[in-house]
Order: structure tokens, then sequence, then C-alpha cells
């Protein structure tokens, strides 16, 4: 497993619609192992595949990882995972949300150092293929609600700072440009 390099706003490509991924094949897999990996040393717990810039709707989200936790561990090299739960999710659907609504403050690996609160609805049902293809169909609630809506929006070209007032994303943005 390999890290990736990230695509950082401003750039256009987060702006595109993804495709519909219509094989999952050792290749596919290959690609999702690598996005885990990069989402571990990046320390998220959310990537979709265009931030890796692959235009495919292919999501990988842990909300249950923790990182050991030593001296000198920021001169190693690596993130030592200790315990994980990746899971992976093929041209997720959204079917059903509710109406009840939750704020989350959220932040994003395509927007480095920024956060923002937005508000989500609590509970999402989700159809989406796994690992190995297979159909499946859940309702979140959670951390695990909000992130898989925080990553389907990238499949259609939505970031966090689309749902947050006009003054906020434009503060996000005038940071992220400065620090480039
Ligand atoms: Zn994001």
């Amino acid at each position: 497993m390999k890290t990736l390099p990230l695509i950082i706003a401003p750039d256009p490509l987060l702006r595109k619609v993804s495709k519909i991924v219509d094989k999952i094949d050792d290749e596919l897999r290959e690609l999702m192992k690598d996005m885990v990996s990069t989402m571990y040393a990046e320390s998220g717990v959310g990537l979709a595949a265009v931030q890796v810039g692959v235009l495919k709707r292919i999501l990988v989200i842990d909300v249950d990882y923790k990182i050991e936790d030593h001296e000198g561990y920021e001169h190693c090299g690596h993130v030592h995972v200790i315990s994980s739960n990746p899971r992976y999710f093929v041209n997720p659907e959204i079917i059903w949300s509710s109406e009840e609504c939750v704020p989350y403050n959220e932040g994003c690996l395509s927007f480095p150092g920024a956060r923002s609160e937005v508000i989500r609805p609590n509970k999402v049902k989700v159809k989406y293929l796994d690992f190995m293809g297979l159909e499946k169909t859940e309702t979140m609630s959670g951390l695990l609600a909000t992130c898989i809506q925080h990553e389907i929006d990238h499949l259609n070209g939505i970031t966090f700072v689309d749902r947050i007032s006009k003054i906020k994303r434009e503060m996000i943005l005038k940071k992220i440009r400065k620090k480039r």
C-alpha cells in the first residue's frame, strides 16, 4: 500500500462530477487500499477518489481508527495505525435522509487546516457496493452519517465550503491561497 498525493482546493478537479464504477477488480481494490493509507497518513476520517485525482465514485471512511501515540512518533516517517475499521463504498447513493439535522464542525483533507460547522441530516440510508462488489444497504447515524454525506458531496463536485455562508467560504479560501 502506498500514500497518494492529495488534490488541494481551489483545484478545479474538486468541482467535477465523478463517474459510476462499472467493474470492481483488483486494480480498483488496490486504489481503495491506497486511499485508506493516504487517509490514515493525513489523519482524515474519509476520502473520496477525486481527492487523489481519480474521477470515480469511490469513498473510503474510517471513523474508528486509533493511531499509536508514542514519543518521537512525528520523526519516524509513517503513521502506526493500531486499530482500524476501514469501510469501502463504491457508487454510494443516499436513498433516504432524516428530517432532523445536526451541526458538525467539519474539516476536509483538500482544505488543509480549515474547519466550519455544517448542518446535515443526522441519519441517512445509503445503497452502495462493498469492497468485493456486493450490493449493500445501510442506515447510518452520528459521525459516519455526517462523513458519508460529506464524501458523497465530493463525488458530485460539491465541497463542504459550498454548504456554508459566502463570507466564511471566502475566508477559508483566502487562507488556503495564502498558505500555498
Ligand atoms: Zn472532504
